[in-house]
């Protein structure tokens, strides 16, 4: 009995050097924690009349699907600022790709064992940051921002060490529009393998940014597009917490959701990761750390270039017009917020005043534009006179600000429920965080202060 998933797989025919062939390492006892059926019935994807059990192992990586080509990518990229020439899929193998009308997708089990690109690592994932990137995953998109989506999840049956001990391995099965990262880029301009360069530039191109034909053009759709991006996590409160230049996607999803989090109460400064001392990759610094990523890319494509001097003349003034490019998206997004579809720099002062507030009164992010309709803030009522006179479209309002966000405690709670093989928890959180714009009272209080987590964890 075989699963069948239209495969057609693009990238394992770029040249050698781009991958490596291997299969996922077999797991010892694969169970299905969840299955996203309305997802799999979006690409195509017919689970037929398999069970869970053989569902599971599937997405496990014991049994290979038919047309399956499984590799793991080779790239590179900027760590915290430091260049690593190599990195890679040290513990993700590519099974291949699926084509829904224009698009093709990535199907990708995460979790699968050891590669050539493991350095120190198992190779191996949690349970926790396989739930967590499942519900974060999968809350972004119903949010609607571009973003990789989860297929499954199963439980390997293998202990996995991470710090606190032995924990439960599990994989999950992503799905991306590709995973061309900037870091992949950075790996052949590091070696000046021009054709190599050429030839990522060829299939991104085709892949993602078709009407694109110089390097300068796709530096400026991979710019608008992660200004955009970058603009709606601002919008939602939303902090990756690993802005790598391996964790930045070209085509402009959200990617690798590790120590990432939704801020309960508003501040600039909000970091969660754990290994984030400096707070590089804080809320207020993502747009930095984008431009400077940007940057990093366009130097990646200078090597394309006839003439590399004029090339970076170019790509510089370009990737200086990033600031405007994300100002726009920030305010059309807060504009939204605050039910103003058309907003000026005078509502830039506005939301501005807005947010001074909730962070000087440690207000939620989430909750306070959530309520923002019916309910002003203690000390606003002058704020709420002017933003009154502008004439505040509601339905825009309801549109732009989630009734729920996956919270950090409540992700926990359902980590640790699920530790417990009790994934109730995970399923009434998937359910209601997947419906984002609904009120679900029960889901959305903000921590209390014994609730609230500090950090998140590193050893995914
Ligand atoms: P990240 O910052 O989590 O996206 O990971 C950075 C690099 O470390 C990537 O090349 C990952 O494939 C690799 N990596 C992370 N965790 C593991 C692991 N447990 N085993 C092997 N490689 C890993
Ligand atoms: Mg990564």
């Amino acid at each position: 009995m075989t699963l069948s998933i239209p495969f057609d797989n693009s990238y394992a025919r770029l040249p050698d050097r781009f991958f490596t062939r291997l299969a996922p390492t077999p797991v010892s006892d694969p169970r299905l924690i969840a299955w996203n059926a309305q997802l799999a019935r979006d690409i195509g994807i017919d689970r037929g009349p398999l069970t869970d059990a053989q569902l599971a192992d599937f997405f496990a990586g014991n049994t290979l699907p038919d047309g399956a080509e499984p590799l793991a990518q080779v790239y590179a990229g900027h760590q915290f600022g430091g260049f690593s020439p190599q990195l890679g899929d040290g513990r993700a193998i590519l099974l291949g790709e699926i084509r829904t009308g224009a698009q093709r997708l990535d199907i990708q089990l995460k979790g699968s064992g050891r590669t050539p690109y493991s350095r120190m690592g198992d190779g191996r994932a949690w349970l926790g940051p396989v739930l967590r990137e499942y519900l974060m995953s999968e809350a972004m998109a119903a949010l609607g921002v571009p973003t990789t989506r989860a297929l499954a999840a199963v439980a390997t049956g293998d202990p996995v060490l991470r710090e606190d001990g032995p924990m439960p391995g599990a994989i999950l099965t992503r799905v991306a529009a590709s995973h061309i990262r900037v870091g992949t880029f950075q790996f052949f301009a590091a070696r000046a393998d021009r054709d190599g360069l050429r030839a990522l530039f060829d299939h991104t191109v085709a892949r993602h940014y078709p009407q694109v034909k110089t390097a300068a053009q796709l530096v400026e759709e991979v710019m608008k597009s992660q200004a955009a991006l970058v603009a709606q996590w601002m919008a939602l409160g939303f902090i990756h917490g690993v802005m790598n230049t391996d964790n930045m996607a070209v085509s402009g999803e959200t990617i690798d959701y590790g120590p990432c989090a939704f801020m309960d109460a508003y501040h600039p400064a909000t970091v969660f990761s754990f290994i984030d001392r400096q707070g590089r990759y804080g809320y207020a610094n993502q747009p930095r750390a984008a431009h400077w990523n940007l940057a990093q890319f366009a130097s990646a494509l200078v090597p394309m270039a006839p003439d590399e001097e004029a090339a970076v003349e170019d790509f510089t003034r370009l990737i200086n017009t990033f600031p405007d490019l994300y100002e726009a998206e920030w305010l059309r997004r807060f504009g939204a917020k605050l039910g103003l579809a058309d907003p000026n720099d005078t509502d830039r002062a506005l939301i501005a005043e807005l947010l001074k507030h909730m962070e000087d009164h440690g207000l939620d992010f989430t909750n306070t534009f959530a309520a923002l309709a019916d309910t002003i803030p203690d000390g606003l009522e002058d704020w709420a006179a002017r933003w009154q006179a502008r004439q505040p479209d509601p339905a825009l309002m309801a549109r732009a600000n989630p009734q729920v966000i996956p919270r950090t405690h409540r992700i926990e709670a359902a980590i640790q429920a699920g530790l417990q093989n009790d994934f109730k928890h995970f399923e009434a959180m998937l359910d209601v965080v997947t419906r984002p714009f609904e009120p679900a009272p029960d889901h959305a209080a903000a921590p209390t202060e014994a609730e609230r987590v500090a950090h998140t964890f590193c050893g995914t």
